[in-house]
């Protein structure tokens, strides 16, 4: 659990340095031509909506019961994420709404302490700033 935290706090994926085929979350081999020469990268933390859908029965193990919306999202590289949209009404998304990325605490689990965190996108603030960090 521990080693999947920074990949997903910095939204790195990947890079193949055979094709150039850009991808997240990263794998070891990459999925366009299969080679294995991948390097890291860190991709930039905002997009826009591709597409998305309203899931209307969560699983149980989710914070909340109220349906929320998953996004089809593009970054600015070209990579594209499924991600859960947050911080907005349902009725405000719209297909190339541009959106950023937030990291969200899923769920505290009681005796460990373990944390666990998930990557959700966001409307990007109506006066285009970016929380670049
Ligand atoms: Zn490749």
């Amino acid at each position: 659990m521990w080693r999947e935290i920074p990949q997903r706090y910095r939204l790195e994926g990947a890079v193949c340095k055979n094709c150039n085929f850009s991808f997240f979350p990263p794998r070891t081999i990459c999925p366009n031509c299969g080679s294995k020469e991948l390097n890291l990268q860190n991709f930039s933390q905002s997009g826009k909506v591709l597409s998305y859908t309203v899931i209307r029965k969560p699983p149980s193990d989710f914070e909340t019961c109220e349906p929320y919306p998953v996004a089809l999202i593009e970054l600015l590289e070209g990579v594209k994420v499924i991600c859960q949209l947050t911080d907005c009404d349902v009725d405000e998304i719209s297909i190339g709404m541009p959106v950023e990325a937030v990291f969200r605490k899923v769920r505290e689990d009681g005796e460990d302490g373990v944390v666990h965190y998930a990557i959700k996108f966001r409307p990007l603030t109506r006066d285009g700033n970016l929380s670049k960090k």
